[in-house]
């Protein structure tokens, strides 16, 4: 019987295949002790089973070959760090000497304690790594126990895949063997699998276990990860908006791939800038590919994630001019670490417990109270400038005197390095992030201390509304489209051109293109954006008159409420 059901898009495309269920991976261990005599034996199996699952995640990364192997190698290679954890192997060998659990058991506590810490993150970039313990952690014990529990991936041509989760060594090894699609009951768009999938270019909905269960194996499924839906058991009238839709897609990619050098213009010839969002190789790989005009944000935090040291000069020098390479002469914004106070604390950056933290010691305020690793951060920064276009984006930015303390500390960076006989650019910009309401509201007195300036309408939006951006328990709280948001947007972008300051957004608001035409109406015309929106907005401003938007700005200024003004914005 026909069935629609909703889901979170996590990578889109279209796609129709049969549903193929794979039950939960999650192997219920049961609580097992040892005689005394049998620990130093479990001890040894432990190892045994660190060692396999060592050496298949090693096969693995052997058999990587197509384009994306860098990327699939560096998921793997994070998974390969995580089982080398000293931590890790003490604490469970701890347990099976203490308290005599079995190795399995032991390690099913060890997995459930770091998915509750991970669990209770406020970063949903940290929370989301909860997935990586949990996949390797599966890995192992799979490894104690062959035979029936051994995970092995599943998965034909043809198939739409449902499980409760999916590793990223596996969603490489499902695309290649044709699998058409993964709905999955759990993880979040910013995992590894998300990340990969969207790379993979394989589409991924996370869909209620509930309405999962409601699948039958080998039920027919269309997928349309564009606008997360699935239709299960699809009749004709589906099926054909199914061919419709993907031959629009189609038109629409042909149509960018024709188009992804020629910058973006709107109907009245007005050039807009597209630039993506990036966080990883892959990213700026996919962004070039898309012609995207440079990196309007580059997360570098992410470097600084799942370690127990800070990365040094030279490691990050290869990630920052990886990137820089990666555009070709595009510029590459490069953002300060944004780390916030419970971000990274296993390489002890961050305070270990503050009772606010999202408005603790975060972002600029802990880069300037930790120098030494901030001027390590800058060094290398400026010495990717040597490789091409690179800006400098602080984050969290509240008060005048933070930009000119960075300035200061990147002009004594700069004398270093020309002494010691690195070939730097002559001008590498400093911006600020304006997502602080007091900076957004006190811009025009601090403007002068930035070269240019990013809107962060996540964090600018959070504040504002005093809404956690990832607590799902406010409903629909959080969203842009309050008339106070609009004001202050527009009061930042009108700073801005006042002082002609360059002024582009990276929020997620644009990744949507009524956003963008709403943005466009206040007067922005450079965007960055996640890279696979870059092709549907590239698309959709083509068909914006700016002059006719611009004239709509009063109107958006004066909409008493959100429900005008969400209508006001559908109708741009
Ligand atoms: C923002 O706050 O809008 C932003 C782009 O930065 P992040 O999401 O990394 O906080
Ligand atoms: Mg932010």
């Amino acid at each position: 019987m026909r069935q629609a059901l909703s889901g979170i898009t996590v990578a889109k495309g279209l796609a129709l295949g049969r549903a193929r269920i794979r039950e939960p991976q999650r192997l219920d261990i049961e609580e097992r002790h040892l005689a005394p005599d049998e620990v130093d034996a479990e001890i040894e199996r432990l190892h045994q089973a660190i060692a396999s699952t060592r050496q298949s995640l090693q096969q693995l990364r052997d058999q990587l070959h197509g384009a994306l192997t860098p990327e699939l190698g560096e998921f793997l290679d994070i998974h390969a760090l995580l089982l080398d954890d000293p931590e890790l192997l003490a604490s469970v060998t701890g347990m099976i000497r203490d308290e005599h659990y079995s190795a399995a058991y032991a390690l099913k506590l060890q997995r459930d304690r770091l998915a509750a810490i991970f669990q209770a993150m406020d970063d949903p970039y940290l929370r989301a790594r909860r997935e990586d313990i949990e996949h390797l952690i599966g890995r192992v014990q799979a490894a104690l126990q062959p035979g029936p529990h051994d995970s092995a991936v599943i998965g034909l041509a043809g198939d739409v895949l449902i499980s409760d989760t999916v590793a990223p060594a596996e969603l490489a090894q499902l695309a290649e063997r044709g699998v058409v699609a993964v709905l999955v009951s759990q993880g979040s768009p910013l995992s590894h699998s998300a990340i990969l999938a969207r790379s993979l270019g394989l589409p991924m909905l996370i869909v209620a276990p509930e309405a999962l269960a409601g699948i039958h194996e080998g039920a027919a499924v269309m997928v349309d990860a564009q606008h997360g839906q699935i239709i299960v058991e699809p009749g004709p009238d589906d099926l054909l908006e199914l061919r419709e839709r993907e031959f629009s897609l189609a038109r629409e990619q042909r149509a960018h791939a024709r188009r992804r050098n020629i910058p973006a213009r709107t109907r009245d010839g007005v050039e807009i800038l597209l630039r993506a969002n990036a966080e990883s190789r892959e990213d700026v790989a996919r962004a070039h590919e898309l012609g995207a005009s440079g990196i309007g944000l580059y997360r570098t935090e992410f470097l600084f994630l799942q370690r127990h040291d800070a990365p040094d000069e030279e490691e990050q020098l290869i990630a920052y001019r990886d990137a820089v390479l990666g555009m070709n002469g595009r510029p590459v914004t490069l953002r300060v670490l944004d780390l916030g106070a419970d971000k990274a604390d296993s390489a002890g950056i961050t305070l270990a417990r503050e009772p606010n933290p999202a408005l603790g010691l975060r972002g600029v305020r802990l880069a300037l109270a930790r120098p030494e690793l901030f001027r390590t951060q800058l060094r290398a920064m400026l010495r990717a400038s040597g490789y091409g276009p690179v800006r400098i984006l602080v984050p969290m930015v509240t008060r005048r005197r933070e930009m000119l303390a960075v300035r200061e500390l990147l002009a004594e960076c700069r004398r270093e390095l020309l002494d010691e006989g690195h070939h730097l650019a002559q001008d590498v910009p400093l911006g600020a992030m304006i997502e602080v309401p007091a900076a957004a509201l006190g811009l025009s007195a601090m403007i002068d201390a930035m070269d240019f300036i990013s809107i962060g309408t996540n964090d600018l939006v959070q504040y504002l509304l005093a809404a956690d951006r990832d607590n799902d328990s406010l409903g629909d709280l959080f969203s842009p489209l309050y008339p106070a948001v609009i004001q202050v947007l527009d009061r930042i972008i009108s700073s801005a051109r006042r002082t002609a300051v360059p002024a582009s957004i990276c929020g997620e608001i644009a990744s949507d293109p009524h956003h963008i035409r709403m943005l466009l109406a206040l007067g922005l015309t450079d965007f960055s954006m996640h890279p696979t929106s870059l092709a549907e907005i590239h698309a959709d401003i083509g068909r914006c008159d700016l002059a006719s938007l611009r004239r709509r700005r009063n109107a958006l200024l004066r909409a008493p409420d959100r429900a005008h003004l969400e209508a006001l914005v559908r109708k741009l």
